[in-house]
């Protein structure tokens, strides 16, 4: 699974601004047969049977997140960006190198104790990762895992989520 991820990501130099190597996932996202083999990979890895609904933060997550919803027959949650959704949510910010984020999830979203598998495409520092996370158990859901296709080891996310469980297709 790590060589197909890799042999689908392409390298951007100076994206989105100087000296950032950006790692653009679309080339996987828009080869079929290699996207349902990582779709139908997460749901193995987790086990079909251990969440109910899937979230996706906001944007290349929801690629991910409804494919996995998909293919394991849930429902899917999105988190998004502020101000997005269209009623009452949790917000939660973190800290980006210049600046803050903030992300929001609908205050209904789960039901007491559903079990939640997050997703997204890329594990950089951490910060997206860990509102996300806390925003599920905010509204109520129980955290069954989170898989990443891409993890940037040197950014030192997975560390910044400890204790809880980073899976990841792919580190570098
Ligand atoms: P973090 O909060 O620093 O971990 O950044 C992770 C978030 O930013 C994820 O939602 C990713 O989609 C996005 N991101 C950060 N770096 C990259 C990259 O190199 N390629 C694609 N997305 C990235």
């Amino acid at each position: 699974m790590a060589r197909l991820v890799a042999s689908r990501v392409l390298d951007v130099p100076d994206f989105p601004k100087p000296d950032v190597l950006f790692k653009d996932l679309m080339p996987l996202f828009a080869d079929g047969a290699a996207f349902r083999e990582v779709v139908d990979g997460i749901v193995a890895y987790h086990g079909r049977d251990s969440f109910d609904v899937v979230v996706g933060i906001e944007a290349r997550g929801f690629v991910v997140a409804a494919a996995i919803a998909y293919a394991a027959g849930t429902g899917v949650v999105p988190v998004r960006k502020a101000g997005k959704l269209p009623r009452a949510a949790y917000a939660e910010s973190y800290a980006l190198e210049y600046g803050e984020a903030t992300l929001e999830v609908h205050q209904d979203a789960f039901a007491a104790g559903q079990r939640v598998l997050v997703v997204d495409d890329v594990l950089a520092t951490g910060g997206t990762a860990r509102a996300t996370l806390d925003l599920v158990e905010r509204a109520g859901g129980t955290i069954a895992g989170f898989t990443v296709l891409l993890e940037l080891s040197f950014l030192g996310g997975r560390e910044r989520l400890s204790p809880r469980a980073v899976h990841a297709l792919l580190t570098v």
